[in-house]
């Protein structure tokens, strides 16, 4: 490789520029140097592109869903990590400290001294580095977080680690989606769809997805997924056709995923049965949403947050892609190089006329 590394910086909101930063030389307790084969783009990203995240981390490398190759590790860190050049790995966002009460507890997720991230926010004093997956090579920090994943998969499909993880814990792990289970997944975009196969698996009994009317293409993934009824909540409504679909009961486990809207909400809280759970995933913008809280008390409601995903669900996702159970390479709709990064998310925002994004990559190099 030669000494310099491009990468794309965000300066500001919807600005994104190519730059070159030196080949980080890895010491002795320095982690190692990751050659990015992809890196998946999800809604924060496009919400980071369009600078509803806030400025006050720019200018950053973005991109926190990347896989690569292990280019070079220094050894302690090898022993760390159990890996070696040539090896392929997912890497979580996250930089924490590792060792406090907290990581010690497996909350890393909410660590007390945590390091940064690795294409999210840093703190101001670590400057401006190539830690992000918009990149050709990440400089990995000692204390990231790897996951080997085998290297014959495809690098677009591999990458998918990150949805089917938000699949994973959002449905099964916080959802307690078991066998019969009827659960109601609240939109349709790829981490929808991922709630869709990780429900199937864990053996739920129903399906239900609902959708925008312009996700008509995604709803009939849906089914081809595994759901078993979906709504188009343009044209239907969705708490009736639940109910009707459970003969009054409602859905035992309800997921909300839907980005902005407030009116999705509100519905799971309807169409979950007595007794059952909502799992609330869809950020709002930082905006409030009213709640009928004595439906909550007397439908007896588990209502939980889910933020990000953790280690234990990435694991159970890659092993789940490593066994080549699903038609995930049917999700992954768009491939786009560096150079065309803003494209590329403004593919997967839905702002590029024709274009129907489910699953969106970044392959340096492509
Ligand atoms: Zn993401
Ligand atoms: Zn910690």
């Amino acid at each position: 490789m030669s000494d310099t590394i491009r990468a794309v910086v965000q300066t500001g909101p919807r600005q994104l520029e190519m730059r070159e930063f030196p080949r980080p030389v890895i010491g002795p307790d320095d982690g190692g140097l990751l050659r990015v084969e992809a890196c998946g783009i999800c809604g924060s990203d496009v919400e980071q592109y369009k600078g509803s995240m806030g400025g006050q981390w720019l200018p950053m490398v973005p991109g926190h869903e990347p896989l690569g190759i292990i280019e070079e590790v220094s050894d302690s860190a090898a022993a760390r990590w159990g890996v070696r050049p040539g090896d392929r790995v997912a890497v979580e966002i996250l930089i924490p400290c590792r060792s406090c009460d907290l990581c010690l507890a497996g909350r890393y997720m909410s660590c007390r001294h945590r390091i940064g991230s690795h294409g999210g926010s840093n703190p101001p004093e670590r400057g401006l580095g190539p830690w992000g997956g918009f990149s050709e090579y990440i400089h990995l920090h000692p204390n990231a977080i790897l996951h080997k994943v085998r290297g014959d998969i495809p690098a677009e499909v591999a990458v998918m680690f990150n949805p089917l993880g938000a699949g994973v814990r959002w449905a099964v792990h916080l959802g307690g989606v078991g066998l019969g289970d009827t659960v109601l997944i609240l939109g349709a975009g790829q981490r929808g769809l991922a709630a869709v196969l990780a429900a199937r698996t864990a053996g739920a009994g129903t399906i239900i997805v609902t959708g925008l009317g312009r996700d008509a293409g995604k709803l009939a993934l849906a089914r081809e997924f595994g759901a078993d009824h979906t709504i188009d909540v343009e044209a239907e409504d969705t708490v009736a056709r639940v109910l009707d679909i459970t003969g009054g009961t409602g859905a035992d486990i309800v997921l909300e995923l839907t980005p902005m809207a407030s009116q999705p909400v509100l519905d799971a809280i309807h169409a979950v049965r007595w007794g059952g759970r909502v799992v609330l995933a869809g950020l709002k913008g930082g905006r409030a949403v009213e709640l009928p809280t004595d439906l909550l008390i007397n439908k007896s409601l588990t209502v939980m947050g889910a933020f990000s995903v953790d280690s234990r669900a990435y694991a159970e996702a890659i092993r789940l892609i490593e066994a080549g159970r699903f038609p995930l390479a049917r999700m992954h709709t768009h491939t786009f190089g560096l150079e065309d990064v803003a494209r590329a998310i403004e593919t997967l925002a839905g702002e590029v006329p024709g274009e129907d994004a489910v699953h969106v990559a970044i392959v340096p190099g492509t």
